[in-house]
């Protein structure tokens, strides 16, 4: 067992104090609660708040959203990006009504069985929702301990992140876990910050070992695994008879899965992304670039190209792909980088259809 000092105490009264009035800390209901979490994961407060309101006015129960469509489920969590989360809360909003009775189970070995509950959101949802005694551990969390306690090494993975689960169980206390662990992510989100955390703030100064020696922007240490990968995409604008293509992202690919967007491919460079577009769409690149979006996934680095295109056959293409109207482009699910490129095509095409061949159709204004 890791010996470190109580920190439950100054951190609760601060908590009572300084802690922000959220949507989600007004309610007990356990749906709610689980929402949240979920939608938190890697996305700040103030983007989620709109979200948060929008899905449960929407999906008001485990009912509702295990029988939504998921397509609509998608298209409300559009620009609120890791997708996944959201196929996962549908899954496991079908797996609460079909094997637990539509009652969120309230133990640490049933929750983990959930789609997407990992050990963070299953300590998150017991300790708030259930008032249950379980730790949990995130990115906010790392920064504070490895600061407080002075934790060297990779706390993301392998023995360094184990030993700050340590750390996690041990400083968790049995009254108001939850209010502990939501103050322990406040404390990383607003005082502990990366860059120039706010020490003289921080009910945690007289124990934190960074601070008192100075140390603080050398914890956490930086590891590899904080290193980014540059990933070069292209993607096509394809038009026939004023409808233009788009595809769903197949449950194969690494990311977005079940997302529309224009066809896209991936490369180590433009040129061999090109390559595998043109080749599975047998099309060729008829227009200069028009527009170019840099977005990042985890510590993917994407620097996304976009040019207009000409099919050389009139081959049909597989199921995940579909040619629709501009009108009917806003219907479907696009992820953030992808939405940029929709609304470029809102503005910047015509949307007649052609009379005559696509490409004399395409009068755009090239960025
Ligand atoms: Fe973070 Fe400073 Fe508080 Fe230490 S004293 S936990 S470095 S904000």
């Amino acid at each position: 067992m890791v010996s470190s000092q109580p920190i439950a105490g100054p951190l609760l009264k601060w908590y009572d104090k300084a802690k922000r009035d959220l949507p989600w800390r007004r309610t007990q209901d356990p749906y709610a609660i689980f929402v949240s979490e979920m939608m938190l994961q890697q996305t700040q407060v103030k983007t989620v708040i709109p979200y948060y309101g929008n899905f449960l006015k929407e999906f008001p129960t485990w009912k509702a959203l295990a029988k939504a469509n998921p397509d609509k489920v998608l298209k409300l969590w559009e620009g609120l990006g890791y997708y996944r989360r959201a196929r996962n809360l549908q899954a496991a909003a079908q797996m609460i009504a079909k094997d637990f009775k539509g009652k969120l189970p309230d133990s640490l070995d049933e929750i983990v069985k959930l789609p997407g509950v990992g050990r963070y959101s299953a300590g998150a949802v017991l300790s708030i929702a259930y008032g249950k005694r379980v730790p949990l551990v995130d990115g906010n969390v790392i920064r504070v301990f490895s600061r407080v306690f002075l934790l060297k090494g990779n706390l993301k993975a392998g023995e360094g992140h184990q030993q700050v689960w340590r750390v996690a169980e041990e400083q968790v206390p049995a009254q108001r876990p939850g209010d502990y662990n939501q103050a322990l992510m406040e404390l990383g989100a607003t005082v502990c910050l990366s860059d120039n955390p706010l020490c003289l703030l921080c009910p945690l100064i007289a124990i934190c070992g960074a601070s008192q020696k100075g140390l603080q922007a050398g914890f956490p240490e930086r590891s590899e695994a904080d290193k980014t990968v540059d990933i070069a995409m292209t993607c096509l604008f394809l038009e026939d008879k004023g409808k233009v293509l788009i595809k769903k992202r197949s449950e194969e690919e690494k990311w977005l899965k079940g997302m529309w967007e224009f066809p896209s491919a991936e490369g180590k460079t433009f040129e061999e992304a090109q390559k595998k577009l043109e080749k599975e769409l047998q099309a060729s690149i008829t227009l200069p670039l028009l527009k170019e979006v840099r977005h990042q996934i985890t510590h993917h680095k994407i620097k996304l190209r976009f040019f207009g295109a000409r099919r050389k056959s009139a081959k049909a293409l597989g199921k995940a792909y579909q040619w629709v109207t501009r009108a009917e482009l806003s219907k479907y699910p696009f992820a953030s980088a992808q939405n940029q490129l929709r609304d470029w095509v809102l503005k910047n095409t015509p949307s007649e259809p052609a009379k005559t061949s696509p490409q004399k159709s395409i009068r755009f204004k090239l960025e």
